[in-house]
């Protein structure tokens, strides 16, 4: 049985490890009416949980951050086993959910705070704004971050004063349970929110169906489907997709430093994260420099299914993804294209191994060259100028992720700021920005709607609602005064009011 195959009622799945395909546990297949009970379920829990005061959920957040630290060991097996991924980049991850849960405990209440706007009649009409929870929210989540992914957006979801209905990707479901388990020991009334498991194109459907605001990470086609169905139904939906990420190594650079940072950057949790880097553009002064350098540091990566701190990388999640990363390779060597370094599966590691590979002369009609690999393969190219590496970067209908490479903190920003990319990252590759959890992270173009972390990360949860206060008399022409003279005094105010020196929330 697939991991996206409809079972029959009552059924459980078995959850198997990508290291060695050992059965780790065995989640319920669910069907679309466990889905419509856990949202009505979780309906009924958010009405006494959006009357806790901000503070009180806030530190059940607190708690949860201490429990994955506190449990972080078991949490990084678990994650290890169920996605393959190699302890240093399952601690990684392990550290992100305690960093975002600790970020928003902190934060939560400052968001969620009623402001004071200007009225209508600045000192006769009050105004001010207040954030009302939307209800319940729909997250399904992918599995190449099983335990960020899945509790994360949950957390300012939850603090906003929202029930939560989670369906994790089919193939790593177990992490997302046991994250939740701590979310229930951390204080987290029990039907507050759900997970349900099962196939993403069963379950997916009746979930928009039911809730009021649907999060979304996974590829750019579920992507488009799923914000297509909650533009039917009018709620709004976060979508966080794919991208075509590229790294630029300005003529400024320090090469050794680069290479590190790509290496990062590009075969992290062997390549699978959303804003790894699969383009690199070099500036033709140093390309031959970085290419041998990069190409040797790539061989030396320790790739195996270990869980000891040693191991490097891990495999690829299933056969699914061996099979499109082989074909991409393959696809461009047949039709000219350079290995550097790696190129092929390594069956002697485990069954879905494939080795950190390094590619030039790639060109427009290979396959990797514009679609998302989403594996350990990255394209290196020779460009002229700052100029011709900035279009080669934005010459992509993604837009999520770019990292540039400078001695030069102005050089470098000033190419920053003309990449068509939700962050970059400047002499790192991925990780400044998406720790930054103050700050907004998402995709432009085809890479997503809307955004997480930070203020917009929680207030996209939330129904604005403002409340305009009147004194005095109704807004118009006052009672004996003609229209006409109302109409030019107005006229004569409104000049005035945005000449005044005021600066007006
Ligand atoms: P996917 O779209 O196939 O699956 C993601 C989730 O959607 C899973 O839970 C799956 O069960 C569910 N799903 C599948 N079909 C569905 C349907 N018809 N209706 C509703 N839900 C459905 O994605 P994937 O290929 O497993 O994940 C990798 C992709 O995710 C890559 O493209 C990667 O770039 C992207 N990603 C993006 C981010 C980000 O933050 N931008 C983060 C991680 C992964």
């Amino acid at each position: 049985m697939s991991a996206d195959d409809q079972g029959a009622p009552g059924e459980r799945r078995p959850i198997t490890s990508p290291l060695d395909g050992r059965v780790l546990g065995s989640v319920p297949v669910n069907g679309p009416e466990d889905v419509r009970s856990a949202i009505a379920r979780a309906r009924t829990a958010g009405r006494a949980w959006a009357g806790w005061p901000v503070a009180r959920r806030a530190r059940v957040a607190a708690r949860f951050r201490d429990l994955v630290l506190d449990h972080s060991a078991e949490l990084i097996d678990l994650v290890h086993a169920e996605n393959g991924k190699s302890r240093i980049n399952a601690f990684e991850e392990v550290l992100d959910t305690a960093l975002t849960a600790g970020y928003y405990a902190q934060n939560a209440a400052r968001f969620l705070a009623p402001s004071s706007r200007v009225g209508a009649i600045p000192l006769v009409t009050s105004a001010s704004v207040h954030y009302r929870p939307k209800g319940v929210v729909g997250i399904i989540s992918p599995w190449n971050y099983p335990l960020t992914l899945a509790v994360s957006d949950a957390v300012p979801a939850l603090l906003a004063g929202n029930a939560v209905v989670l369906k994790p990707d089919s193939k790593t479901p177990l992490t997302a349970l046991r994250a939740v388990d701590w979310l229930r020991q951390a204080g987290l009334p029990q039907d507050l929110m759900a997970v349900v498991t099962g196939p993403g194109n069963v379950l997916g459907s009746p979930l928009i169906d039911g809730v009021d605001h649907l999060m979304f990470t996974g590829s750019t086609a579920t992507g488009r489907r799923v914000a297509a169905q909650c533009g039917e139904r009018l709620i709004e939906c976060t979508a966080e997709l794919g991208g075509k990420n590229a790294l630029l190594v300005l003529a400024d650079a320090d090469v050794g430093r680069t290479v590190e940072g790509a290496i990062q950057a590009c075969f992290s949790t062997t390549g699978q994260l959303c804003v790894s880097i699969e383009r690199i553009y070099v500036h033709a002064s140093l390309f031959d420099e970085f290419c041998a350098a990069f190409a040797a540091r790539s061989s030396r990566i320790v790739l195996g299914a270990g869980d000891g701190w040693d191991v490097d990388l891990g495999p690829l999640i299933d056969a699914g993804q061996l099979e499109k990363v082989s074909r991409h390779v393959d696809d461009a060597v047949a039709r000219g294209a350079t290995v550097l370094a790696g190129g092929r599966a390594r069956p002697d590691l485990g069954p879905t191994f494939y080795e950190p590979t390094v590619l030039t002369g790639v060109t427009d009609e290979m396959i990797l060259a514009r679609a998302e690999t989403f594996g350990p393969v990255v394209a290196v190219y020779a460009v002229a100028s700052d100029q011709a590496a900035i279009a080669a970067a934005n010459d992509t209908p993604y837009g999520l992720n770019a990292s540039v490479w400078s001695r030069s903190p102005r050089h470098a920003r000033a190419v920053a700021r003309q990449l068509a990319t939700g962050t970059v990252n400047i002499n790192e590759g991925y990780a400044a920005a998406w720790g930054s959890h103050g700050a907004p992270m998402g995709g432009a173009g085809i890479s997503g709607l809307g955004r997480r972390h930070g203020r917009d990360g929680i207030l996209k949860y939330t129904e604005p609602q403002t409340i305009a206060a009147q004194r005095g008399g109704l807004i118009g022409p006052p009672r004996g005064v003609r229209r006409e003279t109302y109409a030019a005094v107005m006229t004569r105010a409104a000049r005035l009011l945005h000449r005044l020196p005021l600066s007006l929330p």
